[in-house]
């Protein structure tokens, strides 16, 4: 029998994490369930296959009802939408029409919940009214959790994966994303998400390639479809041609090969020709990761996000549980300095299924300094396991999402006290722990002066302070055209920073993705900042650039880059004076791709 040759198809997405992986495609629906096939049932089993739709259902409730009974007081207002849940599984629409395409069609629960849920929300498609999509997402989620329940799977499964593959999806979240099992994964595909999403970063940061925003892709690739990321141009190929892969075979060996290169020169120091030294330090999520910090030559950890350890679990992490992790962090990086970002939850950093948040503007929510100033439990805490781990090395705290100077008092209070109840305990840390905030939001830019005075140091967070003063979702790719870290307003903006902290005497580094392009590299240094901290994988390549350029030359280039009127000037006028240095531009995600 002859099998049907299938033709190559190439696809473009958003480029946000460079490498080439070739692989089994691995379908993954919204919340890890693998995607759903249809069969048809035996006349004399359909009983049985609407029990066992019930059964599921009825799981459902169960687990709905432990998530709102164990929700504590403050997340009440957002177990209200569980209930919201409960209520629609008793509702015709969903439960009685599936049981009824079940008997009718004599097909399995899977494929009739399926086509129920499909049904439900081309109904909902043409409506405009906010009350209405919400309830279009909570049909969503509750058939998800039934069909979780239907299939056997868990809530995520992405870790549980055994096969070497690629995940393709409609969207994987920050959550799903920091499960990923190296060993299994080669990289990933989604329809949703952009540049600066949290998705993204972790790519990066796992050295995964990976390709995000991707429309259809769930409908255009197949489970077990042969398929080529190329995570720096964007490209996803579906069943390629045989030339095809093997020029994909040369194009990754060829890779790997100049990045092995580039990361053996990781550990020379950052200086300039003319002998300024700057300091380039990594980002990392998950205690684990310190590891590839290190090992890229990173000169100790800029940002550590600690909001993925309290991710995908129930209740939060323990005081103990955090001194370990943070204490092991600070001490594989000793002498070199950790500066740990107090919980950054919230916004698209959702806790996980107990907590899911009923804002209707998450990014504009209780998210950050915020959250943590309205729960001075949690934050104290967290607070108590960082002082704790600080006798290990050297650890800086670091505020997010600080939009008012009233907030640094109150988190410097909170500080306080913490620091005083350790100390009456007998409790050792470093007395004299540098505090500093992450500049993402524009009203600390306008008040930055008055925060120097406050804090030892400022980092700018590039990926949000651009998604607030351009008012875009830095996830959505349809607004991704004006995610521009070299529009003159963000240069404004950076330059402002480094002119209050050089006249207050204060640190400045930058930590937003920004940093991690080697082509920045002439401004951020020309700008004046101190350091740089970045996904591990970008630190080589920008080590690099810095140890090929003249710090003079970086602040004369400034003066001309500043009177450019967009980013694309910018952009050129990099181009035209630094783009030889770039290291054949293998290892860059372009703005301007
Ligand atoms: C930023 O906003 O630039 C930042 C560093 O924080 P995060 O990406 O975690 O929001
Ligand atoms: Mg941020």
């Amino acid at each position: 029998m002859t099998e049907m040759e299938s033709t190559e198809i190439k696809l473009s997405g958003i480029s946000v994490s460079p490498g080439i992986c070739i692989g089994k495609a691995y379908l993954v629906d919204n919340g890890g369930v693998d995607v759903v096939e249809r069969y048809l049932i035996e006349p004399s089993e359909i009983k049985n296959e609407v029990k066992r739709f019930k059964s599921a259902v009825k799981r459902a409730k169960d687990e709905l009802r432990a998530i709102i009974d164990n929700t504590p007081e403050d997340f009440r207002r957002q177990s209200r939408i569980l209930e919201t849940q409960e209520v629609l599984l008793k509702d015709k629409m969903l439960y009685g029409r599936t049981i009824e395409t079940i008997e009718k069609e004599s097909i399995n629960a899977e494929w009739a919940l399926k086509s129920v849920v499909t049904g439900i929300k081309s109904i909902f498609q043409n409506m405009t009214d906010p009350y209405l999509k919400d309830r279009e997402a909570d049909v969503v989620h509750l058939s998800g959790r039934i069909m979780r329940n239907l299939m056997g799977a868990d809530q995520v499964n992405i870790s549980k994966i055994d096969k070497r593959v690629i995940l393709v999806a409609p969207d994987l979240s920050p959550a799903d994303t920091s499960q990923i099992n190296l060993e299994r994964i080669k990289g990933f595909v989604t329809e949703k998400g952009g540049k600066a999403s949290h998705t993204g970063i972790i790519a990066r940061t796992l050295q995964i390639p990976a390709v995000l925003g991707l429309e259809n892709a769930t409908s255009l690739i197949h489970n077990d479809d042969i398929i080529i990321i190329d995570g720096k141009s964007g490209h996803v190929i579906i069943n390629p041609a045989d030339e095809t892969l093997i020029e994909y075979e040369e194009r990754k060996e060829d890779y790997d090969k100049r990045k092995a290169i580039i990361n053996r020169k990781g550990r020379l120091p950052a200086e300039t020709i003319d002998g300024f030294s700057i300091g380039v330090l990594g980002n990392m999520e998950l205690p684990g990761e310190v590891v590839s910090v290190h090992s890229a030559g990173g000169e100790g950890v800029g940002l550590y996000r600690t909001e993925f350890e309290f991710m995908n679990r129930e209740r939060f992490p323990s005081e103990e549980e955090l001194f370990d992790s943070y204490s092991d962090v600070v001490s594989v990086m000793a002498p070199m300095p950790v500066t740990i970002r107090t919980l950054d939850i919230n916004g698209d950093k959702a806790l996980g299924p107990g907590f899911a948040t009923d804002e209707i503007n998450p990014a504009l929510g209780l998210r950050g300094i915020r959250y943590c100033l309205r729960r001075p439990d949690v934050f104290k805490t967290q607070l108590r396991a960082i002082l704790r781990a600080s006798t290990f090395g050297k650890v800086k705290i670091m505020f997010p999402m600080v939009s008012t100077y009233t907030e640094v008092i109150e988190s410097k209070k909170i500080l306080t006290e913490v620091a005083d109840s350790l100390e009456k305990e007998n409790v050792s840390f470093d007395r004299d722990v540098k505090i500093g905030v992450l500049i993402e939001v524009p009203s600390a830019v306008i008040m930055a002066d008055l925060l120097a005075s406050e804090v030892d140091f400022f980092s700018v967070g590039t990926n949000d302070l651009i998604q607030y003063s351009f008012a875009i979702d830095r996830g959505n790719k349809d607004v991704l055209y004006l995610f521009q870290p070299l529009d003159p307003a963000v240069l404004r903006m950076l330059k402002h920073l480094a002119e209050v902290a050089k006249g207050r005497g204060i640190n400045i580094s930058v930590c937003g993705e920004m940093a991690s392009y080697p082509i920045h590299v002439p401004i951020l240094l020309g700008i004046g900042m101190d350091e740089l901290s970045m996904n591990p994988q970008s630190i080589p390549a920008v080590k690099n650039m810095i140890r090929s350029i003249k710090m003079d030359d970086t602040r004369r280039f400034m003066q001309t880059a500043l009177k450019q009127t967009s980013a694309t000037n910018v952009y050129k006028l990099l181009l035209e004076t630094y783009g030889h240095l770039l290291p054949d531009k293998f290892d860059i995600i372009n703005n301007d791709e």
